[in-house]
């Protein structure tokens, strides 16, 4: 076969790869969605109308009924410290099972939870390939705000991304990065379709007298990447040649949480109430929540004053409050002081799970 049919001839008019981005000015302004900053990125993000977000009453506090403070029994304390032994290879069950109880002491801790539920909105302009699909212009009528989009609201409290695309945004252009030509310029040969051959060095000849096998002799090769043609489909039209621009808007929607347990336990480090729940005595939930009133802790009524203020500042500006939920947890927290082998020693029994914390357990040959 002759190599000028396999191969495709250079042709100057199909363009190199013209920019991935959009450039600048290269789509028109939409009503509504140019003149925002502060998204991800370049992309806007619209804060929401003051009337989207709820107001909140000034002076409104919430009360708090009054509970109980649990005590586990030395059989749950004593069968939480076997199953936190067992599951540790150095240390013995021996001394949980023998061991004498001398106290079990109940603390209060109470943590308080917030909980902001919040809706965030950015636009990007997007594009796909045009290929005769409907085309969702101006002239069907003006797009709606940012805010006026119509979505469908998650399951509350769950985090969540929608895109959506906004209606009467769409219009048809030629494509920016074949410059409407449906077809780009082989990066890898620019254009020739061939590329020298690396084994030959281009000879066509091996220790100058066999003749290359790669390239049997021809000295270059047919270019993998576009297949000897020289060019290639346009990745962003996929050889269309024009391209549907519309705005897609993104829609987040974000559980913010803040937890707060007061720091009184100097033996029991605070941050392993993280991992274990507690029993929700008070649970308050509206669109916004008010500091807590008259509730006998009040490290908990002032945590929760100011965190209800700082997610107000926080989130009214950028995004739409949906829902707030605030929560007081009664979390278990007993230590178990005991004696074994004729010494002291303690545990603290936490969460609703039982978990155990040790800071010392004696040996197993401690007791002979
Ligand atoms: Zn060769
Ligand atoms: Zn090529
Ligand atoms: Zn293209």
């Amino acid at each position: 076969m002759d190599e000028k049919e396999e191969l495709g001839s250079f042709d100057p008019n199909i363009p190199e790869e013209g920019p991935s981005a959009l450039p600048p000015g290269w789509l028109d302004d939409v009503d509504g969605y140019q003149s925002h900053q502060g998204g991800e990125g370049e992309n806007p993000l619209y804060p929401p109308p003051p009337a989207y977000n709820p107001q909140p009453e000034q002076n409104r506090n919430t009360s708090v009924p009054d509970i109980r403070v649990p005590v586990v029994s030395e059989d749950v304390a004593r069968d939480a410290l076997l199953k936190f032994v067992e599951s540790k290879w150095k240390y013995s069950s021996k001394p949980a099972r023998n061991l004498t109880f001398k106290d079990l002491k109940p603390f209060t801790v109470y943590r308080y939870r917030l909980e902001t539920y919040t809706e965030t909105r950015t636009s990007a302009w997007e594009f796909e390939p045009y290929s005769g699909q409907h085309v969702d212009g101006p002239q069907f009528g003006v797009s709606p705000l940012p805010w006026d989009v119509p979505v469908t609201a998650p399951q509350r409290y769950s985090d969540t991304v929608q895109k959506v695309r906004v209606p009467h945004s769409f219009f048809v252009k030629m494509c920016h990065k074949c410059n409407g030509c449906g077809r780009t310029r082989c990066g890898r040969c620019h254009g020739r379709g061939s590329k020298r051959c690396t084994l030959c060095h281009a000879t066509g000849r091996i220790r100058s007298k066999k003749r290359c096998t790669s390239c049997h002799g021809r000295g270059h090769r047919r270019c993998i990447s576009c297949h000897g043609h020289g060019n290639k489909t346009c990745t962003d039209c996929n050889g269309n040649q024009n391209l549907l621009h519309f705005i897609q808007l993104t829609v987040t929607w974000k559980n913010h949480v803040a937890d707060f347990i007061p720091d009184r336990q100097p033996d029991f480090p605070d941050r392993k109430f993280e991992k274990v729940t507690g029993d929700p005595f008070f649970v308050d939930e509206s669109l916004l929540v008010y500091p807590l009133h008259g509730f006998p802790d009040q490290e908990i009524c002032d945590a929760s004053r100011k965190t209800i203020s700082e997610h107000l500042s926080r989130f009214t500006s950028t995004s739409r409050i949906l829902q707030q939920r605030q929560t007081i947890e009664l979390v278990p927290l007993t230590q178990a002081s005991y004696s074994y082998g004729g010494k002291d020693y303690d545990y603290h029994v936490y969460g609703m799970e039982n978990k155990v914390f040790v800071s010392k357990y004696p040996s197993a040959c401690s007791i002979l």
